[in-house]
């Protein structure tokens, strides 16, 4: 998915320094943001928070539905960040600069890798129900200029105890590996509890974490957690104590903290303001990112036709699925530069 805001903020994040270095329980309220098109599609986001801007490299978590919503998300580029796609329910077609084409469904991972630079478009059936999370993975300095990859794995490791089953999306969990290709120490898996089940899962002190419920109702260590707010828990933890009274399915993210300072503009994940602008040039100019198949770039930014319009594009003019969306234009950049600010404040 993208951010499709017409007027994101510049954002700095990261550096070991503004961890919290023992357990908290800090409950970051997510906005809800507008994902455009002809069916508009709202998304809770919890990453970047005003409080929290990352947990380990995870540095961006859309959460949507459940709700009968069209996702209709035309070609735009990537840089710098793995874009993390689970679904809950629902499917979403995924297609990228590289000629993947891939539908993800329930259970499936869609792991793209920017590097140093991609296009993807995502589109749903119109109007189906639709219920999952996006999730953004910034990637360290010396990878983070790779050539760009996509990866699609149908199944992952689900160990099952009573009443709980766990998929580790990524990165490893209580001695579980997802085969998905991470780079720096993380862990993003979903849990299921049963009603009145409960579990206690090994965290490393090391990693900081965070807890996102997707579903019924969840009690993580002392709070009741339902749908909306990410729960940080800081770090310094050995384990996580869940238990639902009726059920209920939650995201667990955390990682090593990201000693990085990052910036995130749009869909660029960069290191200096300098860069961005040159990522955006870059879009704007057409080439640098490729083509997606199956999506016309004519109408593109920076061929003349449709250039300039913050919204002209990101409707698109009744075309199907597939059939010539036309890449999504770069919003204007701040008139300010960045000013880089702590990853909490
Ligand atoms: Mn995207």
């Amino acid at each position: 998915m993208s951010n499709l805001e017409t007027d994101p903020r510049e954002s700095a994040c990261g550096g070991l320094a503004d961890v919290a270095a023992e357990p908290v329980e800090e409950l970051l309220t997510g906005r809800d943001v507008v994902l455009g098109g002809p069916r508009a599609m709202r998304v809770t986001r919890t990453l970047p928070n005003r409080d929290v801007r990352m947990v380990g490299a995870w540095c961006f978590v859309d959460h949507y539905g459940p709700e009968r919503a069209t996702m209709r998300v035309p070609p735009h580029p990537h840089t710098g960040l793995q874009t993390v796609s689970w679904l809950l329910e629902g499917e979403i077609l995924h297609r990228d600069s590289l000629g993947s084409e891939q539908t993800i469904t329930p259970g499936g991972l869609n792991l793209m890798t920017a590097g140093r630079g991609i296009s993807h478009s995502e589109e749903s059936a119109a109007g189906a129900l639709l219920h999952g999370v996006q999730l953004w993975v910034a990637l360290p300095s010396h990878v983070r200029g790779i050539a760009p990859a996509f990866e699609h794995h149908a199944t992952l490791p689900r160990p099952v105890s009573p009443g709980v089953v766990t998929t580790v999306i990524m990165g490893e969990l209580d001695g579980v590996a997802s085969p998905a290709t991470v780079h720096t120490p993380l862990v993003g898996a979903e849990i299921t509890l049963e009603a009145g089940a409960g579990t206690r899962l090994p965290l490393r002190p090391g990693f900081e974490y965070a807890v996102l419920v997707l579903s019924g109702a969840v009690r993580v260590f002392g709070t009741r957690l339902s749908p909306g707010p990410l729960l940080y828990l800081g770090s310094g933890r050995s384990g996580l104590e869940l238990r639902s009274e009726g059920g209920g399915r939650l995201l667990l993210l955390g990682g090593e903290p990201f000693e990085e300072r990052i910036v995130m503009w749009w869909n660029f994940v960069g290191r200096s303001h300098e860069e961005i602008v040159g990522f955006r040039r870059e879009w704007a100019e057409g080439e640098a990112f490729g083509t997606v198949s199956g999506a016309a770039r004519a109408a593109g930014p920076g061929t003349g036709s449709g250039a300039g319009s913050e919204t002209g594009s990101e409707t698109g003019s009744g075309a199907g699925p597939g059939t010539g969306m036309a890449p999504l234009p770069a919003p204007e950049l701040p008139l300010t530069p960045l000013k880089a600010r702590g990853r909490r404040r």
